[in-house]
């Protein structure tokens, strides 16, 4: 899931200077869990902006705005609504964010009222972890399981850099050493070996961005 934080509401209030009418995009996946587009959320930001002379002319939200083809549907609902607004304030990702602008449903000026942190996976309630930066080249076969590229700080390759104090980050005393936990897990699976593998410098060719896949072209 994509973990994303909420904009102060001075910074949203500065976002959406000069604009009145407002329409709200919030997001019934990722930013319902982190609760930052929920409906929860959006309906207290409604009033928030109403009590700070901002004219709601509605909201939605969609299953996953991400989904161009669900937000264009779901926004075709509130042609009029759309019409009567002079700015669209989506609380959603960067995905979310350009998704709702490719959907060609309206001309407004689009907010974004979150900042996006990291792809995440939820460890318990309320509480996110960053396992992975997409490198486009994955090297959890050889590391039992724990992605050395997000988990280490440096996104060391090849072993610990040597300043791991009591199993913890040097960079970060509060963070387990990735290192150290590879090493633990590969020899709980008898893959110690897999330690002495040098891995090459990364090919950053493989994630040059904009990633753009079309599973189409592949079938
Ligand atoms: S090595 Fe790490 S960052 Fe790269 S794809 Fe695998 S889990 Fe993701
Ligand atoms: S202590 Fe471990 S996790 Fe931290 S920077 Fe060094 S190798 Fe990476």
């Amino acid at each position: 899931m994509i973990v994303t934080k909420q904009k102060s509401f001075q910074d949203i209030m500065e976002a959406l200077k000069n604009k009145t009418n407002i329409f709200i995009i919030g997001c019934g996946e990722c930013a319902t869990t982190c609760k930052t587009g929920g409906e929860d959320e959006v309906k207290l930001l409604c009033a928030e902006l109403s009590k700070n002379n901002k004219n709601i002319t509605g909201f939605v939200i969609p299953k996953a705005p991400c989904v161009v083809s669900q937000t264009k549907r779901d926004l075709s609902k509130f042609r009029a609504e759309l019409e009567r607004s002079d700015c669209i304030l989506v609380m959603a990702c960067g995905l979310g964010v350009q998704a709702v602008i490719q959907s060609k449903r309206f001309n407004s000026k689009v907010v974004s009222g979150c900042d996006t942190l990291f792809a995440g996976s939820m460890t318990s309630l309320g509480e996110f972890f960053e396992f992975c930066s997409s490198c486009g080249e994955c090297l959890l076969n050889i590391t039992g399981g724990l992605c050395p590229v997000t988990r280490c700080p440096k996104s060391l390759l090849n072993g610990p850099c040597g300043g791991a104090k009591d199993g913890k980050c040097e960079v970060d005393r509060t963070k387990d050493c990735v290192w150290i936990l590879i090493y633990e897990r590969l020899k709980e699976l008898g893959e110690l070996d897999n330690i002495k593998s040098i891995v090459k410098a990364k090919n950053h060719r493989k994630n040059l961005r904009p990633g753009v896949r079309s599973l189409k072209k592949e079938n």
